[in-house]
């Protein structure tokens, strides 16, 4: 069976995004193929991290996969620094990677743009942390929103060197990007997309957010002057995120919302998908609720450590012995 890996950051409070992008997908796809899902908590602390509200989205994300329907029976689910040969084989990666290609990594990039300061070398080389995690246990594909695709190209870049230099090693992965909601916008500035980060942002919506919160925020999402319901997000960006975000939700295919919102309000329009968003979130929150309470997270994230640890470990040994730095047989 062909292996699917995907991640998440434990940086903040999953938002619609994550969800929409990531978490709801990997349920689609764990019938399918071996399903690693992990919580890239040594990520996270490329930003420094509230060690009190850290521990509380470890667990909330643990949670929040399993109450979108995750099955620890068929997917194996671990923290990432519980399988210590993430960091190990990542250092490995930082020495077979160069500095121009992280410098040419997007997301940072941007950052540097921005005039941020304090950027730590923990932010600078995790795309080489997240080669490492993929590439440990021979990832076919790679479940990620249009934000993370160009860290999937920088992982193969540096699989086949790898492979070049020392044989073959490495299974080369492959991005899969939804092709609806691969970019779920803010709703207060539709030319930015909706991250966690972007802490008491009114742009995000939060899985665990109280519902009538949620409501408001969709019905005073940031649109335009147009006064017609119409996919064109370059001049409607607010209206065809709102668009894509029922969509992706409903099923619902764009064209058809669009013809059934001919000729009414942005009011009734925004009404429609607050109704779709908050039917989701409140089956999502219900079933959270109940996994919060039991042992079920504690349980999954031991099981998960043990076999994924087993893969990791095996893979790790056969890098070592290829680069030379094992000396047992
Ligand atoms: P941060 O601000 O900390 O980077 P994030 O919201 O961007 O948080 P990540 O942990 O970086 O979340 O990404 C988790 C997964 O969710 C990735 O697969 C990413 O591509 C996807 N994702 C993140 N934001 C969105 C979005 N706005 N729309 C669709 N997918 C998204
Ligand atoms: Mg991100």
């Amino acid at each position: 069976r062909k292996v699917m890996l995907s991640g998440i950051k434990p940086s903040g409070q999953l938002t619609l995004g994550n969800y929409i992008g990531a978490l709801r997908n990997f349920v689609k796809y764990q019938d399918e193929y071996e399903m690693l899902v992990f919580i890239a908590n040594l990520h996270c602390i490329t930003v420094y991290q509230d060690p009190q509200e850290l521990k509380k989205n470890l667990k909330d994300a643990v949670a929040l996969y399993l109450a979108c329907g995750l099955d620890p029976h068929q997917a194996t689910i671990f923290l990432q620094s519980d399988v210590k040969e993430h960091a190990q084989l990542g250092f490995i990666m930082n020495c077979n990677s160069y500095q121009g290609e992280l410098n040419r990594m997007t997301q940072y990039k941007d950052k540097v743009a921005k005039g941020e300061t304090n950027l730590t070398v923990g932010l600078y080389t995790y795309p080489c942390l997240m080669a490492a995690d993929i590439l440990i246990y021979d990832a076919d594909y790679v479940p990620v929103g249009e934000d993370q695709k160009q860290h999937v190209e920088l992982t193969r870049d540096i699989a086949n060197r790898f492979n070049n230099r020392y044989g073959q090693t490495f299974r080369i992965p492959e991005p899969v990007v939804p092709k609806v909601g691969a970019r779920i916008m803010s709703l207060s500035d539709p030319t930015k997309k909706m991250s966690k980060s972007d802490k008491g942002d009114k742009g995000c919506i939060y899985l665990l957010e109280d519902l009538k919160s949620a409501r408001k925020k969709i019905m005073s999402a940031v649109t335009d002057n147009e006064a017609c319901v119409r996919f064109d997000p370059q001049n409607q960006p607010g209206i065809a995120n709102l668009l894509t975000i029922m969509s992706s939700l409903s099923g619902e295919p764009i064209d058809a919302i669009v013809d059934r919102f001919a000729g009414k309000g942005y009011g009734e329009f925004k009404g429609a998908v607050a109704d779709v968003v908050c039917g989701e979130l409140e089956t999502i929150q219900a079933r959270y609720q109940a996994i919060i309470q039991s042992d079920l997270i504690e349980k999954t994230l031991a099981e998960g450590a043990v076999k994924a640890q087993r893969l990791a470990g095996r893979k790790l040994e056969k890098v070592q012995r290829k680069i030379g730095i094992e000396f047992r047989k």
